[in-house]
């Protein structure tokens, strides 16, 4: 099978899929994100919505959409923010793109207040003026890989060697469209599903009015087989216990902004650059003043992990959408 059916399957599958049976974030599960580690992130990221909707003239009637809400804890970190934001939040209603029923349990609980609606995927979107948050969300949607073989390209596809589960190359076939790919470069990975979502979010943006800030680790284009298997806070072996391991796979924000098109794309730019701008520095001094002891140091030492090139701050990667003359969404101008 394709690696995309293979994500899928690990993933969504409705007994074994990793996602369909277990909220998988935080310290005890498997892996933690940035709105996990300090409420600053969602909070931030918030404003700079909820700034996007005033400048567009803070339209009555508009959506405002989280793709992969996980827990809820960026949705209801962003919802505290934006309280004193004039009436931005009797304007929007609140909708969450989620394909767990495991995670819509707990997204409905967390966020019971905000009265969310589901949707299975952005095409299901109510009209209105679309305002959009997506952490770590386009790097779980499946994949395909293509590798280089001579003067053309072969799929990587999972096969069975034996009783176990290897990685192993489809026939040649016709090349697939990757676009003017450097001879230095070996491998591709493609994600359809990604931007075809791109395209839904950006044909919207560009008709109603909206934004998009969309956060995840990647570059610009694919350049390297990038699927990694995470379980326990550790890197796995991708084919070893499929369904246990969290699937994931660089995010190339070049196709999704293409597809966006028309609306218009902005970045990427890294996140600790993106939060710097927003003010991370001013939001971690002001909380910091209520903290002391061990909850200070938790406190900067979650600050410099969303912000040091070293830690998330270079490898995560902001992104934005807005209509064709609206401004960019704050933190993502370019300068
Ligand atoms: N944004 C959250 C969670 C990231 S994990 C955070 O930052 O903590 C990825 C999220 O995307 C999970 O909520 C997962 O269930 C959801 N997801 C993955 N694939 C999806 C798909 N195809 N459609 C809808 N949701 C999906």
């Amino acid at each position: 099978m394709t690696l995309a059916e293979y994500m899928a399957a690990c993933l969504h599958h409705p007994e074994h899929g990793f996602y369909a049976t277990r909220d998988p974030l935080g310290r005890a599960g498997d892996f933690i994100t940035a709105p996990e580690i300090s409420q600053m992130f969602g909070e931030l990221l918030g404003l700079a919505l909820a700034q996007a909707w005033l400048d567009q003239g803070a339209p009555e009637g508009a959506i405002l959409a989280e793709l992969g809400p996980g827990r809820g804890t960026l949705m209801a970190d962003l919802w505290r923010a934006t309280a004193r934001v004039p009436n931005f939040h009797g304007a929007v209603r609140v909708a969450l793109v989620e394909a767990s029923p495991t995670l819509r349990t707990i997204q409905a609980r967390h966020l019971a207040h905000l009265k969310p609606s589901f949707c299975a995927g952005v095409e299901d979107l109510p009209d209105g003026p679309l305002f959009v948050i997506a952490n770590e969300f386009f790097d779980a949607l499946p994949i395909r890989a293509f590798q280089r073989d001579g003067t053309s390209w072969r799929e990587r596809v999972v096969g069975l060697a034996g009783d176990d589960l290897v990685l192993g190359l489809a026939p040649a076939s016709a090349r697939p469209d990757l676009g003017d790919v450097p001879t230095a470069i070996d491998v591709v990975e493609t994600c359809a599903p990604g931007q075809a979502i791109a395209a839904e979010v950006g044909r919207r943006i560009a008709r109603f009015g909206g934004a998009a800030v969309i956060v995840d680790y990647g570059a610009m284009e694919s350049r390297e087989a990038t699927l990694q298997a995470v379980a326990g806070h550790r890197r796995a072996d991708p084919f070893a216990a499929p369904g246990e391991a969290d699937l994931s796979a660089h995010v190339a924000f070049g196709p999704l902004m293409r597809a966006a098109a028309p609306a218009s794309a902005y970045g990427p730019v890294p996140q600790g650059v993106v939060l710097g701008r927003l003010g991370i520095a001013e939001r971690a001094k002001s909380l910091a003043a209520q903290l002391d002891g061990a909850a200070l140091q938790d406190h900067y030492a979650a600050f410099r992990r969303l912000t040091d090139p070293a830690e998330m701050g270079t490898l995560f990667q902001v992104t934005g959408l807005a209509p064709k003359g609206a401004p960019p969404p704050p933190g993502l101008d370019p300068r």
